[in-house]
């Protein structure tokens, strides 16, 4: 059966006006369920699940803890990693979910898949898209600089995942379903251009700047929902992402991993890359995380690491031919 997912509903809100009556399945990380407790006296927490890694036996693990308390709605509350367990407790529990982010650093709080671990790689698996977001940006304006509008590196992905699209296109390597459509390519570019245009604002933690950060993660997701694949905004620089991690073992939040592949990779593409790095510098993306010997050792290890993992066709197939 084939779909086309949505995106969630979003409210624009304080978190200090949620009331939540139903009871809640909380699913959170310590410093993020820290930073913003204070403003969710409003929620009637039955159950709390505290996510540390992407794995769905962890996530298993984390559901049967749990599995003699009665909860009617799921709250999301942190970054990536919890909305990602959170969408697969929902799925499986059949439950509402609503995802509060504290800082806009991923798309996976729109998205309708789940990230997980293994066998050294990411994988996605279809979970649900939450109902409900709540954006609170004044929550978001006061996340940690490094994350707060980190998500871009999500969008900014197009300048080098789009790359590989229709690099792989020339090469006649797209596989059936993941064919090249250039009015999405087209498309994915404006959506660049977006928020390549409001990096510098929502980098310094302007409202505008971050509900333009929103618009331009939404329409990125909704691009890829359409046409049933991720090619307009995953590529090279995703797998580079995953090897490296695999490499240094995980800790690195994904705007770390992801902001600078996005600059190698799109140097091996051989494109500009200075107005990509000017607009990761204005949204505080770390690009120095990662050791220089580890990006070594990844690149060499990269082509072999794509097939291994059959990776859909892009630049770092190619590298060291
Ligand atoms: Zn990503």
């Amino acid at each position: 059966m084939k779909k086309i997912w949505n995106l969630p509903n979003v409210t624009f809100m304080p978190f200090a006006y949620i009331e939540e009556p139903r009871e809640v399945l909380l699913v959170t990380s310590t410093p993020a369920w820290n930073a913003v407790k204070a403003s969710l006296c409003g929620l009637n927490i039955t159950a709390t699940i505290e996510v540390t890694e992407a794995n769905t036996t962890h996530w298993d693990n984390l559901q049967s803890s749990i599995e003699n308390r009665k909860s009617e709605i799921i709250y999301a509350v942190g970054g990536g990693l919890t909305a990602d367990a959170a969408k697969f407790f929902a799925a499986k529990m059949n439950l509402p979910l609503v995802v509060l982010p504290t800082a806009l650093s991923v798309d996976a709080f729109i998205t309708a898949a789940s990230g997980i671990r293994r066998d050294g790689c990411v994988y996605y698996i279809e979970t649900k898209v939450p109902e409900r977001i709540i954006l609170d940006l004044d929550t978001i304006t006061n996340a940690p600089a490094s994350i707060r509008a980190a998500g871009i590196t999500d969008v900014m992905s197009i300048a080098t995942g789009a790359w590989d699209w229709k690099f792989a296109h020339e090469q006649g390597r797209n596989p059936a379903g993941m064919e090249f459509i250039p009015w999405v390519y087209d498309n994915a570019q404006s959506i660049l251009s977006g928020v390549l245009d409001c990096a510098e604002a929502a980098g310094r933690g302007d409202k505008d700047g971050l509900k333009t950060l929103y618009d331009c993660l939404a329409l990125e997701v909704q691009l890829c929902n359409q046409v049933g694949h991720s090619r307009p905004e995953e590529g090279s620089e995703h797998y580079f992402a995953y090897a490296v991690e695999n490499e240094m073992g995980h800790g690195l939040p994904h705007g770390d991993l992801v902001g600078p592949a996005i600059l190698l990779i799109a140097k091996l593409q051989g494109q500009d890359t200075a107005p990509l790095e000017k607009a990761l510098k204005a949204c505080n993306v770390p690009l120095d995380n990662i050791p220089q010997d580890m990006i070594d050792r990844t690149l060499k290890i990269l082509p072999e690491y794509c097939r291994r993992h059959n990776l859909a066709f892009g630049i770092a197939h190619t590298l060291g031919n």
